[in-house]
């Protein structure tokens, strides 16, 4: 790509002016404007290609421009562009039938929004709708976005700006060996001491108060976490034992990122309300959704769903989404995510411990890993700020674009990355690394 300062400078200069950035101090940052992309690549006004190993914000799935996806939404916009949520739309249609179908059985029936947020806004009220009951229990290591609601379920730092947020919601602790909060020795006993956590929450709580217990299958932005052996069927069997809703968020993790449809999918728990979005189009036009049980969906056969959006099903969102879909099929992107995992990022960032006194843990599986940094690996004190920002700035140095989030580095690459780029990307980290921790 060619280099284009004087675009550069006047898209700086304009978004400094017009544009509020998301989690941030204004003046503490300067985004790079980015010109364009193609597969797991992009690159900027200077010329400069860079390596994503964010994904974003881990929802480029199918990575830049893929063409048969850019291909879909231009066809959909010669259609029709919009129709509300009150007719009958084919892609909303087709949308919500692929969805189901890769959804576990008996998910049958989606309520589509713009993104992750509505869709646990709308999973929540569902469950309290469906149940009759008004408690939400949601884990202190999670993100479930950034709407009243949506933030008032994430556990972690992000929340405490919005606070007070709604009502009814109740932390717990989720499993996590690494920083147990049960001193455990092994996932097995984190996996069961956790659970029992889980069951005093809700007896203290009152079980008959409990609409749902919200969790993501794998923790995503708030440390990426995957569930130890037996955690979310002893969950299922929890919420079934006192008719309790199990909402799983496969926001970050669903459609790909684990190397399979949803991340739940590993694990063969059937949750009774889903929620997705990034992945489920790459991000192409904004869309997430809901899919719900069959018994959920009843609730609403002789009374209104009380809840809507003018952009339920947009035509566009959902075209991409049934075209993403279609096109993660025909290109086994499942088994690229799932072999990229395990011939070149599992490997690659394993054996970075074995060369960086720096790497406490790596954790992972598909194209969804964190390697996790400290100060000193017997008391794991988190890396500092500084060293992680030094780091981020020696990886961009050399083209490769990674994901710092505090003392974690999130290794969340397109699923259509290559094995050879992975490891391109695994060997410029290793380098970051000598080069700040020397
Ligand atoms: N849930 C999870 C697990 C997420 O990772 C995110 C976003 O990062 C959300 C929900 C919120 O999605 P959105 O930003 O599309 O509202």
């Amino acid at each position: 790509p060619p280099a284009d300062p004087a675009r550069e400078a006047r898209i700086r200069e304009l978004s400094r002016a017009h544009v509020l950035t998301s989690w941030s101090a204004q003046k503490a940052i300067d985004p790079l404007p980015l010109a364009g992309g193609e597969g797991a690549w992009f690159w900027d006004y200077q010329g400069r290609r860079f390596l994503d190993f964010s994904s974003q914000l881990v929802n480029v799935n199918l990575g830049y421009q893929h063409p048969g996806l850019t291909a879909a939404i231009q066809e959909a916009a010669g259609r029709i562009t919009t129709v509300a949520p009150s007719f009958y739309e084919e892609s909303r249609a087709e949308a919500a039938a692929a969805v189901a179908q890769v959804a576990p059985e008996g998910l049958e029936k989606v309520f589509f929004t713009n993104g992750g947020a509505e869709a646990n806004e709308n999973a929540i009220r569902l469950a309290r709708q469906h149940t009759g009951r008004h408690k939400i229990l949601a884990a202190y290591r999670s993100y479930h976005g950034a709407t009243a609601g949506a933030i008032a379920l994430t556990g972690e730092a992000r929340r405490w700006g919005s606070e007070p947020a709604i009502p009814g919601v109740v932390h717990f602790w989720g499993p996590f060996l690494y920083r147990s909060e049960f001193y455990s020795a092994d996932e097995e006993q984190e996996s069961e001491r956790a659970l029992e956590h889980l069951r005093r929450t809700v007896l203290a709580e009152g079980p008959h108060t409990l609409a749902a217990i919200i969790l993501e299958t794998v923790v995503g932005s708030a440390g990426l976490i995957p569930p130890p052996p037996g955690y979310l069927q002893g969950v299922r069997d929890l919420c079934d034992e006192h008719g309790i809703m199990l909402i799983l968020d496969e926001v970050m993790a669903g459609f790909g990122r684990t190397g399979a449809w949803f991340a739940l999918d590993h694990w063969d728990v059937r949750p009774d309300l889903l929620t997705f979005a990034k992945g489920v189009n790459s991000g192409y036009v904004p869309l997430g959704g809901v899919v719900m049980s069959q018994e959920i969906a009843a609730s609403f056969d002789e009374r209104p769903y009380p809840g809507g959006l003018t952009y339920s099903g947009h035509a566009l969102a959902t075209a991409s989404a049934v075209a993403a879909i279609r096109i993660m099929r025909e290109e086994r992107t499942m088994e690229n995510a799932t072999q990229v995992g395990q011939t070149a990022l599992g490997p690659g960032l394993r054996s970075l411990a074995d060369r960086h006194e720096v790497v406490g843990d790596v954790r992972g599986l598909g194209v969804f890993w964190a390697v996790e940094l400290v100060a000193d690996r017997r008391t794991r004190e988190p890396l500092a700020a500084d060293r992680m920002k030094a780091l981020q700035q020696a990886c961009v140095r050399r083209g490769l674009w990674p994901m710092v989030n505090a003392n974690r580095v999130h290794v969340v690459p397109p699923c259509v990355i290559s094995p050879a780029e992975a490891k391109e990307g695994v060997a410029l980290l290793d380098e970051a690394l000598a080069e700040v921790t020397s």
